[in-house]
């Protein structure tokens, strides 16, 4: 019998967590309405909205439900008439509605804020569903107040989308949660956190400082260079994070007094939601530069990746093979570990080519590639050095393991049969030449000599089989580090 309680409970799970922060998002606003419209705080829709677009799973009709029911109850918790509170509802609700509607029509790395467009469109949405929440509050306005539609609208819009501008970016590149979990590496890291690092907020900091001590309109852009800096030095989700602390920052304390501009005449306002406005759009800036660096950073990683990975089987190429070889026999010589090195080449595989073509011997080493890698250790590294030739570094693998681990791989190899297309299926050998030191040696050339000259007698012996020379032996034999003239 199915049981079905699981999925109610994920149901349920899902309105409490919109209703929750929905509430607690609207009673903030609300409790900020008593400082005055200069605060201007209402993050309840860029908050849910965020949510929404971020975290997909809650955008689900049990989430809207519990988002529909906290803002009802908000409202009505605060003093507000049923039907007032139904009119103010609805115009939130218009807001996300058409923000969810507006995002879908984006593709994933514009909503995570990761292309150099994307907090074009991000301002657009927000302008949008800010001019979409303004009409239907304007409704709700001239049946609850006085004022001028205009005046409604203006008010009601520029209040919507300065709190989108502000909160939006923070919630839309949150990290992943695996980004958090912090493995041994990076908490070591944390403690050698550079002070370099903490420059950039530092000054931001400092210009918040020296905004409020020297006041004055201009005070506004001080920290426009230090959010720049932010933007260049960290990614999108810690820059968003500085823009939002700018913009409550200006609004904040302008609100309490800390930020004399002495021509804003603070009773005017139009004049505030100018002010408003123009910061909210100041806050752009920073983060267009943080979604251009994201950009750019992913497409040196993808550089990267191309120029170390060999094309056909993914594994390091030669270049990329030695110099991680040699920082790696580095860390090993120092601790004077031992090390184990192979050479590996498929046997007759020019015959592969002759008999089933290029694209059957190349379904081969992706084959080998792929039985190789999973044969090895996660500590092992394994590279392409030449056509059908591989090399692989074992860390700390004295003779016997190293003899386990090139068995299993040449047995893999001998047993599998490799499809390589039209229905054909073959079955290839490899020679494995190996050599080990108790002490490893930062010396990757005279190791995959050592080896290559194993793997020769491999194949000299009749093919499909591991071959050992003691990289010691070798050394003492002629005195001097084997080179490839040996
Ligand atoms: P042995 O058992 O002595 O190693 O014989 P072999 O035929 O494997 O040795 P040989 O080195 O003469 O042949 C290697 C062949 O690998 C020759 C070359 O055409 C082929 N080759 C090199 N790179 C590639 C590749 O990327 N794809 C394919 N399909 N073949 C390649
Ligand atoms: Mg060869
Ligand atoms: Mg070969």
């Amino acid at each position: 019998m199915l049981d079905t309680r699981p999925a109610w409970i994920d149901e349920i799970k899902i309105a409490a967590i919109t209703c929750v922060v929905v509430l607690l998002a609207c009673l903030l606003g609300i409790f900020s309405r008593s400082m005055g419209h200069l605060a201007g705080l209402w993050p309840a829709n860029a908050l849910l909205l965020g949510m929404f677009v971020r975290f997909p799973f809650l955008n689900k009709p049990c989430g809207w439900l519990g988002a529909v029911a906290a803002y009802i109850a908000s409202e009505v918790l605060s003093g507000e008439s049923w039907p007032s509170s139904l009119l103010l509802s609805a115009g939130n609700l218009a807001c996300v509605i058409v923000g969810c509607m507006l995002f879908s029509w984006l593709d994933a790395g514009h909503r995570r804020l990761k292309h150099p467009l994307s907090v074009l469109y991000l301002a657009l949405i927000a302008v949008t569903c800010a001019a979409t929440a303004g009409i239907v509050n304007t409704i709700a306005d001239s049946v609850l107040s006085n004022d001028s539609h205009l005046k409604a609208w203006t008010f009601w819009s520029v209040t919507e989308l300065v709190n989108l501008l502000a909160i939006l970016p923070v919630i839309l590149s949150l990290p992943n949660v695996s980004k958090f979990r912090i493995n041994r590496r990076r908490s070591k890291d944390i403690y050698r956190l550079k002070i370099h690092k903490l420059l950039p907020v530092g000054t931001l900091f400092a210009s918040f400082a020296l905004g409020i001590m020297l006041g004055g309109p201009g005070a506004l852009a001080f920290p426009i260079p230090a959010l720049l800096w932010c933007a260049l030095s960290y990614g999108i989700f810690t820059t968003s994070i500085m823009t939002l602390l700018y913009s409550g920052w200006v609004l904040i304390s302008m609100s309490l007094g800390y930020l004399p501009i002495s021509i804003v005449n603070m009773n005017s306002r139009s004049m505030l939601l100018s002010i408003r406005t123009g910061v909210s759009m100041l806050a752009l800036a920073p983060l267009t530069v943080a979604s251009v660096m994201a950009a750019r950073e992913e497409l040196l990683r993808h550089l990267e990746y191309i120029a170390e990975h060999d094309a056909l089987t993914g594994l390091l190429n030669r270049r990329a093979f030695y110099e991680r070889a040699l920082n790696l026999l580095g860390e090993l010589a120092q601790q004077e570990k031992p090390v184990a090195v192979l050479m590996l080449d498929i046997d007759k595989f020019k015959g592969v080519n002759d008999n089933y073509g290029h694209a059957g011997g190349d379904q081969v080493l992706v084959a080998f590639a792929r039985i190789a890698s999973s044969s090895l250790r996660d500590v092992d590294m394994l590279g392409r050095i030449g056509g059908e030739e591989f090399a692989a570094i074992l860390p700390s693998c004295a003779h016997e393991e190293a003899d386990r681990i090139a068995q299993r791989i040449r047995v893999s190899l001998a047993n599998k049969s490799i499809d390589i297309g039209d229905g054909q299926q073959i079955s290839v050998t490899v020679s494995i030449g190996c050599t080990f030191v108790i002490r490893a040696v930062q010396d990757i050339e005279a190791l995959l000599v050592v080896a290559d000259k194993a793997l020769y007698r491999a194949k000299e012996n009749g093919r499909n089989r591991v071959e050992y020379h003691n990289f010691d032996e070798v050394k003492n034999d002629n005195g001097q580090t084997p080179s490839k003239q040996a």
